[in-house]
């Protein structure tokens, strides 16, 4: 067979996928060339500490994942409605790391599909045809959530279905947001079938809930006659640590939870997870099919994913490493006025920059310097570090001393 070629192969992408309609990570896109545990090696011999990949849970090309995925291969993998035990085994796994009543899975081949699935289902549960979304929350590519993400709004879209409510702030009570959202979609004709809240607020600019205030999302909600949908896709596999999923933390148990990115560890693969009454109820109108959805091959991948995260601890090593990076952030921005404050738990954290020029400039800095993170945020002027969970503290100081130099660098201009 050929041998992949690299040369000038951003402008062969440019010419063949687009350009501008599917921007790259950085000014200077990278040619990643391979990858191991942390690490990715781009086409120029370079290496480059991963502080924001979360496709990779389990850290980059991870053996266990490879070798199960390629054995599948090797010997079956096709349509996802043939019977299979690797899918079987998956969906058992995932309902056990739920609580009680979270007990049905249906797969699918990315968060947005989940999303998408998720509303199908709130839609013919409730009879509602509105959604509430958190402001400036992100929830997938297709036509409809693209509508339910209005960080992806261009000026002067309002979708007539949709309602925004505030992403916390403090301890606030989110009661009367969503009220507030609820009754515009009511005046707008649309009662509210879903509530969508991504458990870290990451595009949101990563902010920390109390319980309090997701037990005021879903009271709010079931009093729209809503749905809540908790969705983990970037937050959940154990990010934020020790347990598997973020709406763990609060005690408070949604009606669904979507799940995806890491979940096949770059097989595309994810999953609506709700109770079985829920999804018996849509049967009585509809089945539920996706070809790809957790083909054997996507099914082994799934399950060596869970293998890893298991025999390494690493949700539990999440909260550690996750512990050591906010102190070590909390100390360099106590040394400079470019950083502002640091927010998250476990691996998913952000870091005030003073603006967004600013913020990008660092960002880029970070790369020269070695090292991979982003941003997010309504201003785009938060910087998101979000490494695979083999982290450790060694990792953590890597980074910080690339960070430092980043920050010499934007203090010279
Ligand atoms: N939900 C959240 C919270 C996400 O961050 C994303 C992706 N960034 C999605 C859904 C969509 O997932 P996918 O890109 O796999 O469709």
């Amino acid at each position: 067979t050929a041998p992949v070629t690299w040369s000038s192969v951003g402008e062969r992408r440019d010419a063949a996928m687009g350009g501008p309609v599917a921007p790259l990570f950085y000014d200077e896109p990278l040619e990643v060339v391979s990858g191991s545990g942390a690490w990715l090696t781009t086409s120029d011999g370079r290496r480059y500490l991963d502080a924001y990949n979360n496709v990779a849970v389990v850290g980059h090309a991870d053996p266990t994942v490879a070798n199960r995925v390629s054995r599948q291969l090797r010997t079956i993998n096709t349509h996802s409605r043939y019977l299979h035990p690797e899918a079987v085994e998956l969906a058992e796994r995932l309902v056990a790391t739920m609580p009680p009543g979270l007990d049905t899975v249906l797969f699918t081949t990315s968060g947005t599909e989940a999303n998408e699935v998720a509303w199908r289902l709130a839609t013919e549960l409730t009879g509602g045809s509105g959604a509430l979304i958190v402001d400036h929350g992100y929830h997938g590519s297709t036509k409809w959530m693209a509508d339910l993400s209005s960080n992806e709004w261009p000026p002067g879209h309002q979708p007539s279905a949709v309602g925004r409510f505030h992403a916390p702030h403090g301890g606030a009570d989110p009661t009367a947001s969503v009220a507030a959202a609820a009754a515009g979609l009511e005046e707008r004709g649309h009662r509210p079938a879903l509530l969508l809240a991504d458990s870290g607020f990451t595009s949101e600019g990563v902010h920390d809930a109390p319980a309090s205030y997701f037990s005021g999302l879903r009271d709010a909600a079931h009093a729209a006659g809503a749905l809540y949908l908790a969705d983990e896709v970037q937050v959940g596999y154990g990010r934020t640590g020790p347990l598997m999923w973020r709406f763990l933390q609060s005690g408070v148990v949604p009606d669904l939870v979507t799940i995806g990115k890491p979940m096949g560890a770059g097989y595309p693969m994810g999953a609506v997870i709700t109770r079985r009454e829920h999804v018996d109820h849509f049967a009585q109108h509809y089945e539920y099919f996706s070809t790809f959805a957790a083909t054997p091959a996507a099914a082994a991948a799934g399950n060596a994913v869970l293998d890893v995260l298991e025999d390494r601890g690493l949700p539990a090593r999440a909260l550690v490493t996750g512990d050591h990076l906010v102190a070590r952030l909390r100390c360099l921005a106590a040394t400079t006025e470019v950083l502002g404050e640091v927010r998250g738990t476990g691996l998913v954290v952000g870091v005030d920059v003073a603006s967004r020029p600013v913020a990008r400039a660092l960002l880029q800095a970070l790369v020269r310097e070695g090292a991979l993170a982003g941003l997010t945020g309504a201003g785009g002027d938060v910087l998101k570090v979000r490494p695979p969970l083999v982290w450790d503290e060694s990792h953590v100081d890597h980074f910080i001393a690339c960070l430092t130099r980043a920050l010499g660098q934007v203090a010279a201009g």
